[in-house]
Parts: structure tokens; C-alpha cells; sequence
């Protein structure tokens, strides 16, 4: 019996994650659920899995809670505030950590569960652009294990399984190229929130599916599979496949390579981090390749979403940059969302924010953090003139 800790269970990769657990009743036990505010879904979510404890970022949301269902659920344990969810990433009883936090919120819960030693599936990738290296090297000191999530990060740890690390020539990285993949440069200011939130391919969260739009979230991707695989970024290419089954490629040095293929549906990947090494049943729907007749491979276009650049040389510059990167993406999106920035304000943001950082070394944490803060409020500053 596997025992699970899902941190952000009311997200979409955390639903995901559960719909699995709960085909395997036999394989999982819950331990801790954690949400931001969500405390309906949560409550619902509760009820069907009995966990020991859950967690509430927001503090008055946690009361709202408690107050629901403390008759109904007397032995239930409710944290709340950012502290509580970093605890429940670390209680004895898990052995299985999934990190579903969106956003840099996801950073010290996914930490404090790598500190105390527990197998990490990792869906929140802004945790390791920010303070990859830290993370990678307090997990090996830890016997933490951080399998990826990530479809891609998957496919090429599904990929190698077998070799030799030091045989992997290049990650190639495939990327649906989201829903404005064809849309001219000049048409791509008028894009409002509802026609970006329309992925073709896949269905998650809000920022995530923004960041797939602006083809930041593929470079989100290139730092997270440098710091997973341990290659630097002249080896790590991307390909827009409009179809989304190849999941990535990894080249050998034979020139020979491997990629890992389904249809696109997320709880494959999860399901594959949840029972690692085991393969489980996980009602993802059979590919059918002849129906599928065509796939195709392109190179992505820079000039229309220069985000992926800006990933590369936040890795070529390294330090703090990774984090300034992270931060000036999450304010520009959130003003995109809330109608304060336009489509193509959102690069526009984060390079002028990166412009001017003065890149610091990112051995330590409190650094990371400093230079989120400072980025956020460039990027406020310049989102309000
Ligand atoms: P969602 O927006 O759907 O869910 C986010 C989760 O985080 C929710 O449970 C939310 O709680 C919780 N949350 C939000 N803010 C906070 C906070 N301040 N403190 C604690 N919890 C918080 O995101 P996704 O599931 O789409 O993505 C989650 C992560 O996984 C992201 O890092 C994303 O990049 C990555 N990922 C997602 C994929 C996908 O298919 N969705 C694929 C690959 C990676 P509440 O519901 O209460 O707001």
C-alpha cells in the first residue's frame, strides 16, 4: 500500500490523481489533501478518501471548514496558512508525495517534502526553475526521489530507463505549440483570456494553460529537464507536434532514439509516477496510431513567442535569473487574466524585468526568494505605468 499526500488535490492535476487512487483503492491510501481556498471540492474530497489531515492556504477558508465538518470528521487534522501545507508535505505517515501546487506557492511544500525524505512526484515546476539546483541537491542528500510528472519530463524518464546516462546525446522536447500555433504575429495583441484558456490538446489549470499559449510553460520545461537530467541547454531542443502523442524524444549518441507516445490525457504520467516502477491501469484511452494517420514535427517559432528564448537565457545566465524569469511570468499572467496586460505584454514584461536584474549566485534560498520579490515588483511597476 502506497501512502499519499496530494498538495494541491483540488487542481487538476490533483483530481487526476485521485480519479487513479480511486480505481486502486487496493494500491493507495490518502494521508493529506491540500487546497488554496477550495474548500467545497475539498470537502467532497474528503469524504471519499478519509485522509488523516488536509491543509488550507487561505486561513479563513481553513475556519469555514472546520466548522463544516468537524461532527462528521471528528478525527481529522485541518491545517491552514502556507505553514500548514509545508507540514502536511512532511508527515511520517506519507511515502508518497505528489506536488500539484500551481505556482511559486508550490516551492517550500515541495522542499519540505524532499527534506524529509519522501518519493516526490513533481507536476509543480516552477519549484525547480526557481531553486532547481537546491532542490536537486537537498533531495540527494535527503534519499529523496523526485520522479517527473510533467508529460514530457515523463516520457523522457520512461525513455532512458535502461541506459546509460552518460549514452544520452540530446532531450528533444515536444511542445503542441497551443492554440494560436498558427496565428499571424499581428494578430496575436487581440487575444483575449477565453480564446488562451482554449487548449486543443490538453485540459489543466489557468496558468499553466496561459503559459502553453505563450510557449513559456515549454521554457519552463527546457530548465526543469536540465536540472532532472542533468544536460545543459544547448542540448535540450524543442519541436512543436500539433498532435501531442509523441510526449518527447531522447537522441543517444548512436544517433538512435526512443520516444514515448500515448494520447494526451495527464493521468498517464501520474498514474506513472504514483506506482513507479509498477505500470498500473489507468483508464487512458488506447492509442490508435492508423486513426491517427499523421504526425507532424516543426520548429518552434522564436519570433512570434519569444518566451522560449527568454527561458534559455534565463539558464544560460543562471543564478537568481531562473527565479526572476519565474516571478515576472506569474505577475505579467495573472494581470493578462485579470484584463490589466495584453497577450503580448506578457513577454514584453518579463524581458524588461530581466533586463534588469543584476544576476546573483543561487546557493542559497533566502537569495531565490529576495529575487522573486524584487521581481514581482518590477514587473507590478511596470504593468501600472
Ligand atoms: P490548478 O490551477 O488546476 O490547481 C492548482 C492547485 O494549487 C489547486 O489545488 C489550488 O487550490 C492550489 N493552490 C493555488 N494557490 C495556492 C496557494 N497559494 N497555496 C496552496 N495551494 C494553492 O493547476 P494545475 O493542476 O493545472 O497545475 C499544477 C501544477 O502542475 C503547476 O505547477 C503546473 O505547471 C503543473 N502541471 C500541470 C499539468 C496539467 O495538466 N494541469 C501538466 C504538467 C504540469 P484551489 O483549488 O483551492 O485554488
Amino acid at each position: 500500500m502506497r501512502h499519499v499526500t496530494i498538495l494541491g488535490s483540488t487542481g487538476s492535476v490533483g483530481k487526476n490523481a485521485l480519479d487513479i487512487i480511486a480505481l486502486h483503492k487496493d494500491k493507495f491510501g490518502v494521508i493529506a489533501l491540500t487546497a488554496g481556498d477550495n474548500i467545497d471540492l475539498l470537502e467532497k474530497q474528503i469524504r471519499a478518501t478519509a485522509p488523516k489531515v488536509v491543509a488550507v492556504a487561505d486561513e479563513r477558508a481553513a475556519v469555514k471548514l472546520h466548522r463544516r465538518i468537524k461532527n462528521s470528521q471528528p478525527g481529522l487534522q485541518i491545517l491552514s496558512g502556507s505553514g500548514g501545507i509545508k507540514d502536511a508535505a512532511a508527515l511520517a505517515e506519507s511515502d508518497f508525495v505528489l506536488s500539484a501546487i500551481v505556482g511559486s506557492a508550490g516551492l517550500m511544500p515541495t522542499l519540505s517534502a524532499i527534506r524529509s525524505g519522501k518519493i516526490v512526484g513533481l507536476a509543480n515546476k516552477e519549484s525547480l526553475v526557481m531553486a532547481g539546483s537546491i532542490l536537486i541537491n537537498e533531495a540527494r542528500e535527503k534519499s529523496a526521489v523526485i520522479l517527473p510528472v510533467d508529460s514530457e519530463h515523463s516520457a523522457i524518464f520512461q525513455c532512458i530507463a535502461g541506459h546509460r546516462r552518460s549514452d544520452v546525446e540530446k532531450i528533444i522536447l515536444t511542445a503542441s505549440g497551443g492554440p494560436f500555433a498558427n496565428v499571424d504575429k499581428k494578430n496575436l495583441s487581440a487575444i483575449t483570456p477565453k480564446q488562451a484558456l482554449r487548449h486543443p490538446r490538453w485540459k489543466m489549470g489557468k496558468k499553466i494553460t496561459i503559459d502553453s499559449a505563450t510557449l513559456m510553460n515549454k521554457g519552463f520545461e527546457i530548465i526543469e529537464a536540465h536540472h532532472l537530467f542533468g544536460l545543459p541547454a544547448e542540448r535540450i531542443d524543442v519541436l512543436v507536434h500539433t498532435e501531442s502523442i509523441v510526449h518527447s524524444i531522447v537522441e543517444f549518441n548512436d544517433r538512435s532514439c526512443i520516444a514515448q507516445l500515448s494520447v494526451p490525457d495527464m493521468k498517464g504520467p501520474i498514474a506513472y509516477a504514483l506506482m513507479y516502477p509498477e505500470r498500473l491501469d489507468n483508464a487512458v484511452q488506447r492509442l490508435d496510431l492508423a486513426k491517427i494517420g499523421v504526425l507532424s514535427f516543426k520548429k518552434p517559432d522564436i519570433g512570434r513567442f519569444p518566451c522560449l528564448s527568454y527561458a534559455y537565457r534565463a539558464l544560460e545566465a543562471g543564478g537568481t535569473m531562473p527565479a526572476v524569469l519565474n516571478a515576472a511570468n506569474e505577475v505579467a499572467v495573472e494581470a493578462f487574466l485579470s484584463g490589466r496586460a495584453g497577450f503580448t505584454d506578457i513577454p514584453v514584461i518579463i524581458k524588461k524585468v530581466m533586463d534588469m536584474h543584476k544576476v546573483e549566485s543561487a546557493t542559497e534560498l533566502d537569495v531565490i526568494l529576495e529575487a522573486d520579490k524584487w521581481a514581482r515588483k518590477k514587473a507590478e511597476r511596470l504593468l501600472s505605468r
